[in-house]
């Protein structure tokens, strides 16, 4: 196996321990730089105008805008691998005070959408795959690279799934990607070999078990996985505990793991991709979960508000059939997503 391709330890429930001794190094690291000066300021008026200009013309929804001094979740894609859906696809930041500090996903467009947002990467402090396909990663160089040209100095951490016999670990992903050669973009590798201005982290997260996985806890932010079934792929859905808010995101999943309830247990928001219609069955069912186990999972996980997202070809103009589907068994608020939305928890 040659150095690309050195799998560094995983991140895993056994025992406790290990977790907590991959997670100690984060920890300390993250007790620094916080409290950054907004820039935001122009962008948050002008986001406010547009919401206005469309609630007062009857075609507004119920995003909320960005400019909260609390938790708020930013939608940078709403869609799925698509290049005709007008949609970047997934990618999600979660902002304190306007401030970017979590990003889940790094999906292809999702990187001019976060240039539109108004947020600064230089404030991530740490990137949450649910899984590698191209529609959640691709943008992935395209941030490293574009950091290059901001202040950035703190560590990036880097979390995702483990390997299978078909997907690369995260560390994989991230090395072949940015890594010395024979990566594919070798003159980024000192981001991840120090010689830049800051480095990234990455860590794999065990997608063996089934169990909830506490991933790392700095600041006041907490990151935790559980598996879920995405058909051969591995994947997590994540939650991140931010101050007073608690956000889910089930990444793509079809449901059949049934862990997702826990995660999301009470949790304010859950994110939960709409990728395929009720009557969806072979590849499309053993990948995506339809609007029926949608509205179980958030009535049984007890959410505050359920944001559908990775909007595809196949559910779009399908939202009021979607929607009954969901009233029927969840009877808290539903919002379809779209690109730049923000959502309060
Ligand atoms: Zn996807």
């Amino acid at each position: 196996m040659n150095d690309v391709l050195r799998r560094p330890p995983t991140i895993a429930r056994k025992g406790g321990d290990p977790v907590r001794d991959a997670v100690r190094p984060v920890v300390e690291h993250h007790e620094t730089a916080r409290d950054r000066a907004s820039p935001l300021r122009p962008v948050r008026l002008f986001r406010f105008a547009i919401v206005s200009v469309l609630l007062m013309t009857g075609t507004g929804r119920a995003a909320d805008d960005c400019s909260g001094e609390g938790v708020t979740l930013q939608v940078l894609g709403s869609g799925g691998p698509e290049v005709y859906s007008g949609r970047a696809a997934a990618s999600y930041i979660i902002r304190v005070g306007g401030e970017a500090r979590v990003m889940v996903d790094a999906g292809p467009g999702s990187g001019f959408r976060f240039g539109q947002s108004g947020a600064k990467f230089d404030t991530i402090r740490a990137l949450l795959f649910t899984h590698l396909h191209v529609d959640h990663s691709a943008d992935f160089p395209f941030y490293i690279k574009s950091s290059f040209f901001s202040p950035r100095t703190d560590r990036l951490f880097v979390y995702g799934p483990a390997a299978n016999r078909l997907m690369p670990a995260t560390t994989e992903f991230v090395t072949a990607s940015i890594g010395p050669a024979p990566s594919v973009y070798p003159y980024l590798s000192d981001y991840l070999e120090g010689g830049e201005s800051y480095r990234v982290v990455p860590a794999d997260v065990d997608i063996a078990g089934r169990e909830l996985i506490s991933v790392a806890e700095f600041d006041e932010i907490r990151l935790s996985a559980i598996p879920v079934h995405h058909g051969p792929v591995p994947a997590l859905a994540w939650r991140v505990d931010i101050e007073d808010a608690s956000i889910v995101f089930s990444g793509d999943m079809n449901g059949d793991y049934r862990t997702l309830p826990e995660l999301a247990k009470g949790a304010d928001i859950l994110v939960a991709h709409n990728a395929v219609p009720e009557e969806a069955t072979g590849v499309a069912r053993n990948l995506h979960m339809p609007p029926s186990v949608i509205g179980d999972i958030a009535r049984q996980a007890r959410v505050g508000k359920l944001v559908l997202s990775h909007r595809m070809h196949r559910t779009l103009g399908r939202e009021p059939e979607t929607r009954e589907l969901i009233a029927e068994r969840y009877k808290g608020p539903v919002v379809f997503a779209e690109d730049l939305d923000c959502f309060n928890p």
